[in-house]
């Protein structure tokens, strides 16, 4: 499966003969299901994961096609790690799947109400509204920024930023929306952040080899909501690995389960 990179100037770094993509928070939830469906097409998969045993134990269930490798999309220093780790182990990078993300900062087990409750910008906690862009943010940017060498390196490469439609300004400011009340200054606000930087990179990356889009999953039962979302993961995932596995998708589109999405 890896080859011996003869590009490499030490010869120590190794080539996979399989496109590589990366998904970062891959341990659980929609980023666990878009790696085991990409390790089932043509990718190894590398499961991005904050604490490295509960990435094994993910990667080991996927399959021979996937590994995993420590991320923590808020730790400059294990970003580098596993940047280097990728670039030293696989010798390519041709998917980045931006899917790590936190829906507010406070003590575990908040309903979904209460979690809409912290975000509003009246009362909003401004340390629980930072943690929060520190990963679905700029952890983004960093992710992003550390692993574009070798993205450029791939014959094509794509970013895939997992975004959400509770983060779009177009669909909240028409009151006919009905996520609408939910949109507060938090985890909503992060994914309009979020989309904002998709477009920035998609415009300064469209002469090159590398497209990148937003893609929203849908109202999904995972962690992120206590469970409260309505698909299932298999479902939330299908928009993901869509987007992932398209050839020729426009740079710079934002999509969901139901087609195009507004900004
Ligand atoms: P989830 O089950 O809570 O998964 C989130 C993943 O992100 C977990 O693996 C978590 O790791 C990881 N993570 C959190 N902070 C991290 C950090 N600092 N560094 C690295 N990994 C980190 O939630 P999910 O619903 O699958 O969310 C996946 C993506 O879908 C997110 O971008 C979310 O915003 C988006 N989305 C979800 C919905 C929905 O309804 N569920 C709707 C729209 C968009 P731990 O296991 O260590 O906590």
């Amino acid at each position: 499966m890896i080859q011996q990179n003869e590009t490499s100037n030490a010869g120590y770094n190794t080539i996979s003969d399989k496109p590589v993509a990366f998904v970062t928070g891959a341990n659980q939830g929609i980023g666990f299901q878009v790696a085991t469906e990409l390790a089932a097409h043509r990718f190894l998969v590398l499961v991005g994961s904050r604490n490295l045993e509960n990435g094994e134990t993910a990667a080991k269930s996927i399959g021979t096609n996937a590994c995993a490798i420590q991320l923590d999309v808020t730790d400059q220093a294990s970003i580098h790690a596993a940047a280097d780790r990728i670039r030293n182990e696989f010798g390519r990078l041709d998917l980045l799947v931006n899917n790590a993300a936190i829906s507010n900062a406070g003590a575990p087990g908040r309903s979904l109400e209460e979690m809409i409750a912290s975000g509003r910008a009246s009362v909003s906690s401004i340390d629980e509204v930072r943690a929060v862009f520190e990963t679905n943010v700029f952890g983004v940017i960093a992710v992003t920024q550390a692993l574009l060498p070798l993205l450029r390196e791939a014959p094509t490469a794509k970013i895939v930023n997992v975004s959400s439609g509770v983060g779009s300004l177009t669909l909240n400011a028409d009151p006919a929306f009905p996520y609408r009340s939910g949109f507060g200054v938090g985890y909503a606000a992060s994914k309009t952040a979020l989309n904002a930087i998709t477009l920035s990179f998609a415009i300064e990356l469209e002469s090159t080899n590398i497209r990148v889009y937003a893609a929203s999953p849908g109202f999904t039962a995972t962690a992120l909501n206590n469970f409260a979302g309505t698909e299932t993961i298999e479902e939330g995932s299908r928009n993901i690995v869509r987007v992932a596995l398209e050839e020729n998708g426009p740079t710079g589109s934002f999509s969901g389960p139901d087609g195009a999405l507004p900004w």
